[in-house]
């Protein structure tokens, strides 16, 4: 059996996708800047994929910019409205916790000089508001914060903090990077006051290479990535249409937010129930945690042994985040959980294709490497 439990890292692309994708590779792959009816074929067909994504967030299709990756997405914001708004201020407000593609941006934001403040999480991996209330000033001109733990799954203030800003008079843009909850939760943009939002296609089902950044209407950043001018100067470089085609077709295919997340509540509830079951397991995710990802520590037994063995038996998942690889995970760090559980620590993330045989048969597995692993 193969159970495929490591959706945080990245989706099995769905059929949708992967036909669009094709189709577009074999007859529709003229460039969307060409004047001839190959490029104009291929630029109605990424301003229907605009539409469509501008859709699910309810917003309109010119906020949408087509951008390579959510890492890209995410420099794209925070570089470009820090060099928009520097003669406003020197502050920038982020979490401890946040993905490298924001955090790494914020370490050289500091060694340019910048204050940057990281709120930490509590032990459950949650941050209250108050926090950012406390943090956030007149000089302050970024707040960028995740929507959802990619380690953990915590769901963060995100629709909170657009008030925060207005009311302590902080010419602050607010940036989300939503790459982890883009329809897994319901996250609507405009309706939360955020001027950018970072997502990802790989992260719901479509193909890795590309992502989009939402930029709020009147809201001005400074391109970060420059070339041939492609949207609208925000992000230049040729636009990957096989994928953006796929991306429209992924988000077509899941926008049933609602009963998608009835059906994880459930699966969720069945793993942790099972899980629990189990001598030496501890779960690391808070209760408020989205249902599609479980942190879990496995008593005495290293994060990169237990996923070598339950890769051995078909089974993937992964020792924090895909992107940490031998490091210890900074976010179960920031949440000062104690270094055996850090070290023993793995993330679980499901989809809605994923079913309680699968369930069934990773606790299995998880049961004989507790037996086999500590006997060594
Ligand atoms: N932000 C978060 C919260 C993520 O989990 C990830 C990827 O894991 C990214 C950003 C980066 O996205 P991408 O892999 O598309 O660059």
């Amino acid at each position: 059996m193969q159970v495929y439990f490591d959706n945080s890292a990245t989706t099995k692309p769905c059929e949708a996708a992967v036909k669009s994708a094709l189709e577009v590779m074999n007859e529709e792959f003229g460039n969307p800047s060409s004047i001839h009816s190959k490029g104009y074929n291929a630029s109605q067909l990424l301003e229907k994929s605009r539409s469509i994504i501008a859709d699910s967030l309810s917003v309109d299709a010119f906020a949408v910019y087509f951008t390579p990756c959510g890492t890209v997405s995410n420099n794209t914001a925070i570089f470009g409205a820090v060099n928009a708004l520097r003669r406003r201020g020197n502050k920038i407000v982020t979490t401890a916790f946040e993905h490298p593609s924001v955090a790494k941006c914020m370490d050289k934001l500091s060694e340019d000089g910048f204050e940057v403040v990281r709120i930490m999480p509590d032990e459950s991996g949650n941050i209250s508001c108050e926090e950012f209330e406390n943090a956030i000033d007149e000089k302050t001109i970024l707040v960028s914060l995740m929507a959802v733990n990619n380690e953990v799954g915590s769901v963060l203030p995100f629709d909170k903090i657009k008030k925060i800003i207005k009311r302590n008079n902080s010419p602050a843009l607010l940036h989300v990077d939503a790459v982890q909850g883009y329809l897994k939760i319901d996250i609507k943009p405009q309706k939360c006051g955020i001027d950018l939002m970072s997502i990802s296609a790989h992260k719901i089902h479509a193909l890795k290479g590309s992502g989009a950044l939402y930029i709020a209407k009147g809201v001005r950043i400074k391109p970060y990535v420059l070339g041939g001018g492609q949207e609208n100067g925000i992000c230049s470089g040729t636009q990957a249409m096989p994928n953006i085609a796929a991306f429209a077709s992924a988000v077509n295919e899941l926008r049933d937010i609602d009963s998608r997340y009835q059906k994880m509540c459930e699966l969720n509830a069945y793993l942790k129930q099972e899980l629990l079951k189990i001598d030496g397991v501890s779960i690391n995710s808070p209760e408020n945690a989205i249902p599609y990802i479980v942190n879990i520590s496995l008593n005495g037994i290293p994060s990169q042994v237990s996923v070598n063995y339950l890769s051995s038996k078909g089974v993937y998942v992964s020792a924090g985040s895909a992107c940490s690889k031998g490091h210890r995970s900074e976010v179960l760090t920031a949440m000062k959980l104690s270094p055996e559980r850090i070290d023993s620590a793995v993330r679980v993330s499901l989809c809605y294709t994923n079913t309680k045989e699968e369930i069934d048969y990773f606790i299995q597995i998880i049961k004989k490497a507790f037996l086999e692993l500590s006997k060594k």
